[in-house]
């Protein structure tokens, strides 16, 4: 038998590094961690989907380029016919082919700090640098420190979500562009949270060719089957198909998204509580003496409040999961995220909040 070797001598050092990304169990939780759409469908779309289900060819590989889908998604996005469109098992993975495609030994993939965890996490994975241009206190871009960093790096990628999480603002459109037209590597905006922002760089597309939408159906109702899309210029997107693995869309998912996708007044209508139930919940928050509430265009919202890590475990104690930031980042001290559930839960996050901190005093 040969000497075998331990992980600590095959797996690299920056993998060795890593700790794993923690998904918290959430059984017999009231779940407001993960930004999902609390609204189940309605059960008449629901019993078609067993159908299609039912009659699906499961033992076939799924259509490779998921051409139907891909023509509805045309269809209700309005997307024109000078875009292409590339599909991600989730937006994950598309920023993962994104860095596959351009991990050329000295690129760097650039973001802002605090963003996204994935754009740092994958640029880790494959080998890239990543560079996070710190935000301001109130979560707006450093324009100038940003431009400073593009000039430096001179980065192959940036990423910047739009409204931008864990923060749940919107930046400056002016800004961004100012960021797209310095930028000689492609700009991608992170669109997840569109379905709750009124807000969006689609019309830019035809405008600069460096730029590219993404956006996923998980925030609006459909997290579970995992599709996100990429939305740009033929030129990029050829060279990211490259990348694609070929069955990375399963069969259950084409046909599930192509039939909601035909009844999008159901999200839509989804999104529109979901925006109220927000409005509701950040005036709640704003009550509260000593909380601050972050403005948010997401279907989250961010606030700080003093002993942060102490109020989430103690909300957590009472069965409410919310997602503890504090320690994750400096600008982020004492903030919590909390995602916007249905009304009833809420109501009783913000019941216990209420108790929380009337007890504290
Ligand atoms: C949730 C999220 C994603 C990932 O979404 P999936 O499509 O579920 O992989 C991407 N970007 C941002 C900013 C997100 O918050």
């Amino acid at each position: 038998m040969p000497n075998t070797y331990q992980p600590e001598q095959i797996i690299r050092p920056e993998i060795l590094a890593l700790s794993a990304y923690h998904v918290p169990p959430a059984t017999g939780m009231i779940k407001l961690d993960a930004m999902e759409n609390p609204y189940p469908l309605p059960l008449a779309l629901r019993d078609d989907i067993a159908l299609l289900a039912a009659s699906a060819p499961i033992n076939r590989y799924p259509d490779a380029s998921a051409a139907s889908l891909k023509t509805v998604l045309r269809q209700t996005l309005a997307i024109s016919d000078d875009m292409d469109i590339l599909l991600g098992n989730g937006s994950d993975e598309i920023i993962q082919i994104i860095a596959m495609a351009i991990a050329k030994p000295d690129a760097v993939l650039m973001s802002v700090e605090p963003a996204f965890v994935m754009f740092r996490m994958i640029a880790t994975f494959t080998n890239i640098q990543y560079v996070g241009v710190p935000l301001r206190k109130d979560f707006s871009l450093d324009i100038e420190a940003m431009l400073a960093a593009i000039e430096k790096h001179q980065p192959a990628a940036i990423f910047l979500a739009y409204p931008n999480n864990p923060t749940g603002n919107l930046f400056e459109p002016a800004e961004i562009l100012r960021i797209i037209q310095a930028a000689s590597g492609i700009v991608i905006i992170d669109e997840a949270y569109n379905a709750f922002a009124d807000a969006s760089f689609k019309d830019q597309l035809e405008v600069y060719p460096n730029l590219l939408l993404m956006r996923t159906l998980s925030k609006s109702g459909l997290a579970g089957i995992r599709l996100g899309f990429l939305i740009g210029g033929s030129e990029w997107i050829a060279q990211l198909e490259k990348v694609r693995l070929p069955y990375n869309i399963g069969i259950m998912t084409q046909l599930i998204a192509e039939k909601v996708l035909h009844h999008t007044e159901v999200l839509s209508e989804q999104a529109e509580t979901i925006k109220s139930e927000r409005t509701k919940l950040s005036t709640f928050l704003a009550t509260m003496r000593d909380v601050e509430v972050y403005p948010s265009k997401a279907n989250f919202i961010l606030f700080r409040i003093p002993g942060a890590s102490q109020i989430f475990k103690m909300l957590k104690e009472r069965k409410i999961l919310i997602k503890n930031l504090d320690g994750t980042h400096p600008l982020l001290k004492d903030c919590l995220r909390v995602t916007v559930g249905t009304p009833d839960e809420n109501t009783q996050f913000c019941t216990a909040l209420h108790a929380l901190l009337t007890e504290a005093v």
